[in-house]
């Protein structure tokens, strides 16, 4: 079982794994000998690090987990949220050097998903669109237009509105929607307009055979943002500091 340990003094914490008191793994065969995972006595360090403060457990909250950059970066920034109960903290996890442990950084605050673009995947309409149309002079050259009109429906979505799919993202900062009843009703209609008769009935096929498959998916790309809360002052006497210390500490301050 992994846990997150804070050091109420320093804000520091650390994630304990059962890694930690284990012996260093042995490299499989074949394996270059720098893939060691060396982190038994990390905990150690840890707890010496911070002789006489207190520590508290974590609980690590579930679904909040969001990384930037692609998932099979090692070196990909991770932040998640974790409790003591009382409070909630923004844990940012990185990774410098592939032979080092991740290390994890308190943060007050919290973060938000800022919506950068939505867009259209413009070379699988195409491309599909050219490949359902090829006997069909012309429809085939408008596949500009159709993808035009798909476009300019994406302004009017409201994206808290859709419905998320879990479609398969190199990154977790790209999500994939389906077009809502209202988004769907409005590219038909924008559809009737440019394109007639026999035409019409065929892009009206083409949008119903792909309006839930990867073709028609609105993409969203997000940016990760960082609020930082300003930390209340907390006047921290150590209460396992010895004696002495803490006399030291309240002569110091008054
Ligand atoms: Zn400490």
């Amino acid at each position: 079982m992994e846990q997150l340990i804070r050091c109420v003094n320093c804000d520091e914490v650390f994630l304990k794994t059962p890694f930690d008191q284990s012996p260093e793994y042995e490299p499989p065969p074949g394996q270059p000998e720098s893939y060691r995972v060396i982190q038994k006595d990390d905990f150690e360090d840890f707890l010496k690090l911070h002789r006489d403060h207190r520590l508290e457990p974590l609980t690590i909250l579930k679904d909040s987990f969001i990384s930037e950059g692609l998932y099979h970066d090692p070196f990909r920034t991770s932040y998640f949220k974790a409790t003591n109960g009382k409070e909630v903290f923004l844990i940012k996890r990185s990774r410098q050097d592939i032979h080092q442990p991740m290390r994890y950084q308190l943060i007050y605050g919290d973060y938000e998903l800022k919506l950068l673009r939505l867009e259209a995947q413009s070379e699988a309409i195409l491309k599909q669109w050219s490949f359902e149309f090829k006997k069909n002079p012309s429809l085939l050259e408008r596949g500009e237009t159709f993808l035009g009109i798909f476009q300019k429906v994406l302004h009017s979505l409201r994206i808290d509105q859709l419905e998320r799919i879990d479609e398969e993202s190199p990154s977790s900062l790209d999500i994939y929607y389906r077009l809502d009843d209202i988004g769907l009703a409005f590219l038909l209609r924008n559809c009737r307009n440019r394109f007639k008769g026999k035409d019409y009935s065929e892009v009206e096929g083409f949008i119903y055979r792909h309006k839930d498959d990867g073709v028609l998916l609105v993409k969203a790309t997000y940016q990760i943002q960082i609020h930082e809360k300003v930390k209340t002052k907390k006047e921290v006497i150590p209460s396992l500091l010895p004696l002495e210390k803490q006399k030291a500490i309240q002569k110091k301050k008054s």
